[in-house]
This record gives C-alpha cells, structure tokens and sequence, in this order.
C-alpha cells in the first residue's frame, strides 16, 4: 500500500544516506486519509545539512490540491465533532503509543533532513508527544461552565466547541515538535486540520501523518500540503479555514497574521528572538557556563528559546576566558555521529547569513573570542557547519545584536549593574524567553517581576513550559492572544457557546413583557 511505501522510504533514509543515482523520493500530500503524488511540475528539494544530498524533493501543491485538501477537512468536520470525546482521546492514546515506538525512525528523519543530534532530535519528537499525552486529556479541558437558576427557573452554561478547519504553518527548526503542538490539540478539540509543514524539512510531519491513521483518526482529520509562500497564502484567505496557528519568522509571522485576520481568521503567531540571560557574580559559576554553553550552542542555536546574548554583570564579566574554553570543547559533526554536540545549520544561505552576522560584529568593534566560521568537518567537507563562535563586547547598536543571527553564535555584552542589565533585556524588541542565574532569591524575584519576556527562566536556561502551562512569548515574539497548548491552546481551538435554559411551568395569563428582561 501507499503508506507501507512510505514507511519503507522513511527506513531508507534511517540506514543509508540517499544516492545521488536514485531518483529521489516525491514527498506526498496527504488529502482525505490518501498520500498523493501531487500533479505540480514544481518541487524544491530537501536537502541533508551535513552531507548537501537531496534526501526528497517537496511539491509546490497545486491550488486544486490544496482545495481537495480543505474539502476533505471540511467534509469530515460534521461526524468528527460529532465523534465522542472519549473516542478521540483514545486515539491519542493510541497516537503517542505509536510515537514511542518509531522515535528512532523519526529521530533519524529529523537529523536527516534538519542536521540536528540524534540525541537532540529524540527531545524534538518528546517534547511534541508531551503535547499529545496532554491532548488524551481532552475531556476535561474543554468542560464548560454552568449556573443553576441565574433568574427564577433559568439556568445558563456554556459549553467549548470546535471551530471547524484549522491550519497550521511551520517552521523548519522542530520537524515534529511543532506540528505535533498544533494538530493534536486541534483534532481532539474537535476540528479538522490542514498541516503545511516545512519545505525544508516535511518528512516528520508526513510519518505523523501515518502514525495518526494507524492510531484511528478519521480520514479528512489531518491533511497536508506542501509549497512556500503561495499555498501559506491561499490558507490565508480560503473562506473555510477558521484558524491558523503560526510558528516561524517575523516576516512571514506578521504577514500571515494581517493578512489572515483581515478574513476574520483567529491567528496565533509564534516568531523569532533573541532570548538573553543575565549572570550576577553571586551564581554557581560552574552551572551557570554549562548552562549557557548548552543553551547557546544546541541544535546549532537554531532554537528560539536558544540563549543567544548574555549579560554579564560586574564581576562575572571574567568568566568569559571560562565560556570560551567550554565552547570550544564542543564537538562539531554530523547529527548522525554518536558523540556530536552540534550538527550544521539549516542551509548554504543560512552559514552564509550567519557568517555576515558576525563580521558585522567584528566590523563594528565587538571582540570575537571564538570564530567557528572556518571549521571543516572531516567526512561532511560539504555539510553547512559553523563552530561555536562568542562575541564579546557587543552592544545594543550593532546588526549582530539588534537581528536574529539562528546560529551558534552567543553574544555577550557587560553591564555595571543588575538594573542596567535588565533594561538591556527589556530595550529589546522580542519577549520570547529571558534567564537569570543567580544564588540571590531577592535578585530572582526581582528579575521575574521587572523582566519582559514572555518564559523566565530563574537558574533554568531554556524555560519551555510543559503542555499543561502555555507557550508564553510575548512582545515582537508573539501575535494573537491565545498562546500555543495549555489551557490557552484549547481556547484557541474553541469557540464559548453560552447557552440560558428555561424549564418552568409558566402560570396561564402571565402576560407579555417587553421590557429587557432582569433577573429575578
Ligand atoms: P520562516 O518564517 O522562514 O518559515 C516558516 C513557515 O512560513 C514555512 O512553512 C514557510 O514556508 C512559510 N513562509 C516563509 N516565508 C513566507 C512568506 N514570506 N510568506 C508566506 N509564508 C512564508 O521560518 P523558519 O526559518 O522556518 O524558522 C525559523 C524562525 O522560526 C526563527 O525566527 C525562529 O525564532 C522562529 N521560531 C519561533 C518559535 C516560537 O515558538 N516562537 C519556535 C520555532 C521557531
């Protein structure tokens, strides 16, 4: 069948990288439960970060594919909401039983397509599947409200009900974890969904996909189209699509945003960042290096709660010689080797922004401590690796500092103050994630209280919340009001009915009032 197809090429990309012989792979769609070829003469490739093979080419879907698509979400809407709650949380049960068993499998696509660890990309395909856990769960999520006798024998509740089609866009960085925020959440409220994962790296979504059928979910539930701009913008302005959860750049974040909420669309945007930490002399030196090491130089810094740019103050501005020797310690390779730190960034334009990054840096007078820009990797001389790389003295000023760089590049800037450290911080535009290290509790009060960031972090370099809190960036780094999972990821894929009942015996001749109606 298509599906056993599939799943024998994602096992080809887990055991051998592809050859440049073999014609490589069409990444289907998936429309109402069928994985198609799509009719488009146009596709992009997907290309492997560390070795620059063409691992899949991705279809520009056509625009009759992309209705079909939303026909068939629209189709299945009516018996899917119509499904029992129970039945779907089920299938989530069965979901996040079927993404334990192939982690391995979507480890491997991850790290081939994406070029982050194999380590790091098991946390990408976890840290979705905890959404899916929380999704089982549902029930009592979505319970609505209820007051008894309001007024004399009236009662009012209300109750949370699905949308109807919802969409999500997604960036390239977490191939599973992303897709795996928006549609589990989505389904068992009770929508339906179009997916349009990453062009640059679509094959996790499409083995959630089949995961997803395997676990029960109807077809029509769960489609997906590839393409780039033009298939964003037909989500945008189809009529049917009631929602759209976005993550990914500002650029395109505050585009799809204007442009989907001028059709009535509810959107929730998660973009970019430039999370900073603060460190007082008073913190655990040792854990606070690590900590800054890990978070500033995992996944290649292509995360956006990465920490990119520390803030040193008073004396702790002498730990940098420290940083600087944890960093270089790092081992820089293919996501596939067994002892990899860090694997290549994205693309050949992505090294290539990055490096102009930190020449504009070194140009406007920051000190590069550590430069990773010429780092070759023996066995990948092709892959798009950039080292570690540390820029000290770096202010609020420079290109550097004031753009996202989405690399291994961690900034550090020095402040005379606790005080002035924190409106360095809250100067800057984003609000994704911001951490303190510090032993001081008065200091960390202050911190979370003065701080405009969205996710804090006190001792804590990465603060992502757990599915039962929200994903909670804020400023430049969000658009919408309902934050992604959690308790505001259900509203977001709800709407409140409120519903006022009367079921009382109304005395003969009690007349007609016309009056707005008081209660009593
Ligand atoms: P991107 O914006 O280039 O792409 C994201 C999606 O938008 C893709 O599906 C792409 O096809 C589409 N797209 C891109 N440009 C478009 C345009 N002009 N019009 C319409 N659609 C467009 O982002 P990326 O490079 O894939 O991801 C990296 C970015 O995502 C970084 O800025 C990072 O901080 C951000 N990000 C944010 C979060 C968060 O939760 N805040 C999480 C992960 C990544």
């Amino acid at each position: 069948s298509q599906i056993l197809a599939l799943r024998s090429f994602n096992l080809s990309t887990a055991t051998q990288p592809s050859s440049s012989q073999r014609k490589p792979l069409r990444v289907p769609n998936f429309i109402g439960g069928t994985f198609v070829d799509s009719q488009s003469s146009t596709a992009i490739d997907v290309i492997n970060p560390a070795t620059q093979e063409v691992v899949s080419q991705v279809p520009l879907t056509t625009n009759k594919e992309f209705k079909a698509a939303v026909s068939a979400a629209k189709e299945a809407f009516p018996s899917w909401r119509n499904t029992p709650v129970t039945t779907r949380q089920r299938i989530m049960f069965k979901l996040q039983e079927l993404i334990r068993r192939d982690i391995d499998k979507l480890a491997m696509n991850i790290t081939t397509e994406q070029g982050k660890t194999l380590k790091d990309a098991h946390g990408d395909v976890f840290r979705g599947l905890e959404v899916v856990e929380h999704a089982c769960g549902m029930a009592t999520l979505q319970m609505g409200e209820y007051v008894p006798n309001v007024s004399n024998g009236i009662d009012t509740y209300s109750v949370r009900e699905p949308l109807g089609v919802c969409a999500g866009i997604c960036p390239f960085n977490f191939p599973a974890m992303i897709p795996l925020w928006m549609f589990p959440l989505a389904v068992t409220c009770g929508n339906t969904f179009v997916l349009k994962p990453s062009e640059k790296d679509p094959g996790a979504s499409i083995m959630l996909a089949e995961l997803a059928m395997e676990a029960g979910l109807p077809n029509g539930v769960l489609n997906i189209v590839h393409g780039t701009n033009d298939i964003v913008n037909a989500i945008c302005d189809d009529e049917n699509i009631r929602a759209i959860s976005f993550v990914g750049s500002n650029v395109a974040g505050m585009h799809i945003y204007a442009r989907a909420s001028a059709k009535g669309k509810r959107v929730q945007s998660n973009m970019g960042a430039k999370n900073h930490a603060i460190v007082l002399p008073d913190a655990n030196m040792d854990a606070a290096l690590n900590a800054l090491v890990a978070a500033g130089f995992g996944a290649a810094g292509q995360r956006c709660m990465a920490l990119s740019t520390v803030v040193f103050v008073g004396d702790s501005q002498q730990w940098e010689n420290k940083l600087v020797e944890r960093a270089k310690a790092l081992k820089v390779n293919a996501g596939t080797v067994p002892d990899a730190d860090l694997g290549p960034v994205i693309s050949k334009q992505a090294k290539e922004r990055i490096h102009r990054l930190i020449q504009s840096g070194v140009e406007s007078g920051a000190r590069l401590l550590l430069d990773g820009r010429n780092i070759v990797v023996p066995g990948y001389e092709q892959g798009n690796f950039i080292g570690p790389t540390i820029l000290s003295g770096v202010t609020a000023d420079m290109e550097c500092y004031k753009e996202e760089i989405f690399g291994p590049v961690l900034l550090c800037m020095e402040a005379d103050s606790f005080e002035e450290a924190i409106d360095i911080v809250n100067r800057n535009k984003y609000g994704n994630g911001a951490a303190i290290f510090t032993t001081s509790g008065a200091a960390a009060r202050k911190f979370q209280t003065e701080i405009e960031a969205g996710q804090v972090g006190i001792n804590v370099p990465i603060p992502v919340p757990l599915p039962f809190f929200s994903f909670t960036g804020s400023k430049a780094s969000f658009a919408g009001d309902l934050n992604f999972y959690g308790k505001a990821g259900v509203n977001f894929f709800t709407q409140i009915k409120t519903i006022t009942q009367q079921w009382k015996d109304l005395p003969a001749g009690s007349g007609v009032s016309l009056a707005m109606p008081t209660s009593q």
